[in-house]
């Protein structure tokens, strides 16, 4: 891998062109560099701020090539990106993070074993395959516990809630009866959460530790920093986001979500290998924010500051949420941010808000 930095006017590829493809492309922007925008769907939020969009479908492997072709190095904005379509990238550009990452965060089980391999906790956990594994599981884990599809969800989607053992065949059913991961349901006090980035050289930076509150599986709130944390726990914090980064062999930004136990013991709930929605609050309330950061790491440029310069909360906006807008641009101390989607739908993350100080 060429370790020398990327100069401004390089290219820089996004696989992906969402909210976090677009916020990427624009700090790209800021810069120097121009930011290719690679998805499926036409005038998806990223291609509006872009250099160039490039719509195709992932399984295109004549439109991936050349879209590798044109760039000096790869990112992602999802972890989800199949892996056809990661391999074609980094065999023709430098895909930052690399394939790595991605391989042992997609699949539940493969991304638990990874996390207790390196020495860190998480819930009990047992792999699924049929309605008659999850008997088994359920044994493993204790309940309550939750049956979650090994790949391809987010925002709480293919999860279902198992109280009882009669719930059971529910379950199985709603995630669609295809491979999963049963786990034990963590008690926790409070959810947390980590981002932190890794540079090509392998420093390690990490924002504070900041504290999550979710409704029906979908992040609404992120309190930065989180209160209450003494210095054991925020060593632990950092000791875990060294672990799992340097494990992954990571480059750019990436999350580690977090419970927090009555004894302040952390558990982790999951990795992300991205710049995350717990992070938004950064790019107004930290000297380098999360997409900066992303685009330095990606860059082979040093790290970023990531020390905040004020407490921020942020709120996201999620479907109708954002009718507010006009009462939200009226106020001195919100940051707004709005991702230009076309239409709203419930539970459709439009935008966000932080408050500083
Ligand atoms: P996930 O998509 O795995 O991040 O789950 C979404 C949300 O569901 C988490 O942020 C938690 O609020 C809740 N959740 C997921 N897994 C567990 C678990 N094992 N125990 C308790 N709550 C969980």
């Amino acid at each position: 891998m060429s370790q020398s930095p990327l100069a401004p006017g390089s290219i820089i590829g996004i696989l992906g062109g969402g909210q976090l493809g677009r916020m990427l492309a624009v700090a790209g922007a800021e810069l120097g560099f121009d930011v290719h925008i690679y998805d499926p769907e036409p005038d998806c939020p990223a291609s509006r701020v872009a250099a160039r969009s490039w719509t195709a479908p992932w399984t295109d492997a004549g439109a991936v090539q050349g879209f590798a072709d044109r760039c000096d190095a790869i990112t992602f904005e999802f972890e989800n990106v199949p892996v056809e379509t990661v391999a074609i990238a980094s065999r023709v550009s430098e895909l930052r993070p690399g394939a790595r990452s991605l391989e042992l965060t997609q699949d539940r089980i493969v991304e638990k074993n990874f996390i207790n391999e390196a020495g860190v906790q998480t819930v009990p956990y047992a792999a699924v395959e049929s309605l008659a594994d999850l008997t088994d599981a359920i044994a493993q884990t204790g309940l309550p516990a939750v049956l979650k599809t090994r790949r391809f969800g987010y925002d709480g989607k293919g999860q279902a809630w198992i109280r009882t053992a009669a719930d059971a065949e529910q379950a199985w059913t709603a995630i669609g009866e295809q491979s999963a991961i049963l786990e034990g349901a963590a008690a926790f006090k409070r959810e947390l959460s980590i981002v932190a980035a890794r540079g090509l050289d392998g420093v390690i930076k990490a924002y504070p530790l900041v504290e999550n509150v979710h409704g029906d599986g979908i992040l609404k709130l992120t309190r930065a920093p989180a209160t209450g944390i003494n210095d054991a726990m925020r060593k632990r914090a950092g000791e875990i986001a060294q672990v799992l980064g340097d494990g992954l062999d990571h480059v750019g930004v990436f999350a580690v979500e977090l419970f927090e136990l009555a004894d302040g013991e952390l558990l982790v709930n999951e990795i992300a290998p991205r710049v995350h929605n717990t992070g938004h609050w950064t790019m107004d309330a930290c000297a380098c924010g999360q997409f900066e950061q992303h685009m330095r790491a990606v860059a082979g440029w040093p790290l970023g500051d990531p020390a905040p310069h004020s407490t921020g909360l942020m709120s996201n906006l999620i479907g109708h949420d954002v009718d507010d807008w006009q009462a939200l641009a009226a106020d001195p101390r919100a940051r707004l941010h709005l991702y230009g989607k076309r239409s709203v739908r419930d539970g459709r993350k439009m935008g966000h808000v932080t408050r500083l100080g």
